[in-house]
């Protein structure tokens, strides 16, 4: 078939992620109309304001939107960049809704956004501007622990949300959760260990759940494990980075090429990603990184040939034309809606698999969700249990000591002695979440005959259970 004569099937973000929502839901037997009220976005609030800067006032354009209130607080990020427009951040705020609901993170789904170029400003500037769009989101009630809690995004990070859980507190004094109204804080803010390299983590933890099925493995044409694959990752920011390195060095797969927005570099021995971040974070050109291939046709790097392609930069890069060109077997979405709804039916058609966006890269909620639930109930993880459960396991080794002739292997001994702090309960927090959708998401792709791939699988899952949690409403 020449994909190349096919018709683009959607114009919009937004349009192809209702696009895929509308398939899953054909596919459920909905009463009424509660697949439209689930679908459709309950507000979005467009602020306009403006910051004295360098001796002048400077306008900005920023939204929140809410896309679903079943449960509170709403949850999402909020993204900087001179791209943002509403069609994003609703689409953005939906695939919250959805993708709460799949890793059973009680939330309703929101996003929010600021169009701006951050690297045109100073740090206090910066400083200035979000401690100002902050307060109009507060004002509303758009940054509050019961009722919406942002995030980083996009061109946003810890520091960002130090600014704004600052402002809050500063807003509401006497409020004893203030901590708990923005997640992805630093850690002497209020912050969880690993929220950081959460949603890297999880995509991680997401590959790994996917080679324990040898069918699912089967299917995308491959056999063994993650060890040996060759990976290419399209962004090397917070989310690209971390999923290759943790790939790279914990799981044995070589990183063989990486797309940035100056281009492409290849090389099929495996690139180190420590010392290509090194060279990124220094402001060095992507072409002066020394022992690899470059192009400068960043592009290139999405149909490169690979095992698998990691999209971890922005949403709709594989298009209805690029999708036919795309070599890697299996792709995972790190990214919130890398690819369009069109480019999917061609890349399922072809026989690629893709682990949809909505369970790959939700890592970061999931353990925003454990700051959250931190901040709230004012206590570290693990600060109860930790001791005790070494003291447990020494006066186990102990006896165990004294029985074997050889005594206990010493790698086994330290393992069993330390009691699992809160970085261990996080990713063991993160990796049973992720497990447990994985395992959601094939039941419901096995016993549906309809269902095609795994977004579907992935939709209906979400959809269900709001539709479970939307039964106990009474207006
Ligand atoms: N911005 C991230 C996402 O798209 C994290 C959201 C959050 O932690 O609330 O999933």
């Amino acid at each position: 078939m020449n994909f190349q004569n096919k018709k683009p099937l959607t114009t919009g973000f937004l349009e192809s992620v209702n696009l895929m929502y509308d398939r899953a839901v054909d596919l459920l037997d909905l009463p009424g109309d509660v697949a439209q009220t689930i679908k459709a976005c309950n507000s979005t609030y467009e602020v306009q304001f403006s910051v004295r800067l360098r001796g002048k006032l400077h306008s900005f354009k920023g939204y929140r939107s809410v896309h679903s209130e079943h449960m509170e607080p709403a949850k999402g990020g909020i993204r900087y960049s001179i791209e943002v427009n509403k069609d994003e951040v609703e689409a953005l705020a939906a695939l919250m809704t959805y993708k709460c609901a799949l890793v059973e993170a009680p939330f309703g789904g929101s996003k929010g956004g600021l169009i701006i170029d951050p690297t045109e400003w100073e740090d206090h500037e910066m400083e200035k501007i979000t401690r100002r769009f902050a307060y109009e989101l507060i004002k509303r009630d758009l940054i509050n622990p019961s009722q919406n809690v942002p995030a980083p995004d996009m061109g946003t990070g810890e520091r960002e949300m130090a600014w704004m859980a600052d402002e809050y507190r500063r807003m509401n004094p006497t409020d004893m959760n203030a901590c708990a109204c923005v997640t992805g804080k630093p850690l002497n803010a209020g912050g969880i260990a690993g929220r950081t390299e959460a949603t890297g983590r999880g995509v991680q933890y997401a590959l790994q759940e996917f080679f324990r099925h040898a069918d699912d493995v089967k299917a995308a044409g491959f056999d063994g494990s993650l060890d040996g694959k060759r990976v290419v990752v399209q962004g090397l920011g917070n989310v690209g980075y971390h999923a290759a390195k943790f790939l790279s060095e914990e799981d044995g797969s070589k990183i063989v090429g990486v797309v940035e927005r100056d281009g492409a570099v290849f090389n099929p021995k495996g690139i180190d990603v420590e010392a290509l971040k090194a060279h990124l974070v220094a402001r060095q050109p992507l072409s002066s990184f020394p022992g690899v291939e470059f192009v400068e046709d960043g592009s290139l790097g999405l149909e490169y040939d690979c095992d698998i392609l990691i999209p971890a930069a922005c949403e709709s890069v594989i298009t209805y034309s690029n999708a036919h060109k795309v070599k890697a077997r299996l792709i995972i979405e790190a990214a919130n809606g890398p690819i369009t709804a069109d480019a999917n039916d061609i890349l399922v058609e072809r026989g690629h698999t893709i682990i949809p966006d909505l369970f790959a890269n939700a890592g970061g909620v999931t353990v925003s969700y454990f700051e959250w639930a931190k901040n709230i109930s004012h206590i570290r993880f693990g600060r109860m249990q930790r001791r005790q459960e070494e003291a447990r396991s020494r006066a186990f080794l102990e006896q165990l000591e004294a029985v074997l002739p050889n005594g206990v292997d010493p790698a086994l001994k330290k393992k069993l002695e330390c009691g699992a702090g809160e970085i261990d309960l996080v990713r063991s927090g993160l990796d049973d979440t992720m497990r447990a959708a994985y395992v959601a998401m094939r039941e419901v792709r096995e016993s549906h005959p309809n269902c095609p791939d795994m977004r579907t699988a992935a939709y209906m899952v979400a959809v269900r259970r709001i539709v479970g949690v939307m039964d106990h409403f009474t207006m």
